[in-house]
């Protein structure tokens, strides 16, 4: 096969104590998944069906404790900020998941920050807009290795946090979600089937800000380790 322009690698992520990496097809995140996050965000935290949007696979930054990676401050923004969140790394094809078969199709699980430019996501969410603007760009996916169900299972307890310059800034625990796993992956399931190489970044707890140039995040997620990224100025 010949194409017209030179062709780009696939986004792909390291996996825990293996060679082979896990390469990323689609990234879907859900909105507000941790009631304490839903009331910050200035929404309820009533049990409605979760609601998603998407991110490019390009998007992720792969980073392995204990480096440090670094992401640029994004173009177009003055309020960039941070949401620590669990991935669920796809590994088999699934449409229609029931909640209680949903976690056969996971092959891993990784640490990953769902950056944020909130200006313009508020902006966009004010006007009925799509949130592609505040969700969807260059490096907006931060991302530590995949770790596989077979040595980590399925956390479904567990402290994450996330700490900014040495301070904790979000404090949670996976127990905390609003829709565990499975069931995101239930309601996801109903619109796309999902599959092999899809990640799902599955909600952020309280305590989302703002970061600027310089700032060092340090994301920790019980049984799944550290990640680490720092912001380097715009372009
Ligand atoms: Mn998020």
């Amino acid at each position: 096969m010949s194409y017209i322009i030179p062709v780009w690698d696939l986004p792909s992520i390291p996996v825990a104590g293996r060679s082979e990496r896990f390469p990323v097809r689609h990234i879907y995140c859900v909105g507000r998944n941790y009631s304490e996050h839903a009331k910050e965000m200035g929404g309820d935290a009533s049990k409605e069906p979760p609601f998603f949007f998407t991110k490019p696979a390009d998007a992720i930054v792969p980073v392995v404790d204990p480096d440090v990676g670094s992401v640029r401050y994004p173009a177009a923004t003055k309020n960039y900020q941070y949401e620590l969140e669990l991935v669920a790394a796809v590994g088999a094809s699934g449409a229609n998941l029931a909640p209680e078969r949903a976690n056969e199709i996971i092959y891993g699980y990784a640490v990953g920050l769902d950056m944020t430019r909130r200006d313009l996501q508020i902006d966009m969410r004010e006007k009925k807009r799509p949130w592609d603007l505040g969700k969807s760009f260059a490096e907006a996916a931060p991302i530590g290795p995949v770790h596989p169900v077979a040595q980590v299972g399925h956390p479904n307890r567990g402290r994450i946090a996330l700490d900014v310059n040495g301070e904790t800034r979000q404090q949670g625990d996976l127990a905390a979600m609003i829709w565990d796993v499975p069931h995101v992956l239930h309601f996801l399931s109903q619109y796309y089937e999902l599959l092999p190489g899809d990640l799902v970044f599955t909600g952020t707890p309280a305590g989302v800000g703002p970061v600027v140039p310089g700032d060092l995040l340090v994301g920790r997620i019980e049984g799944l380790g550290g990640l680490s990224v720092r912001i380097a100025p715009p372009r």
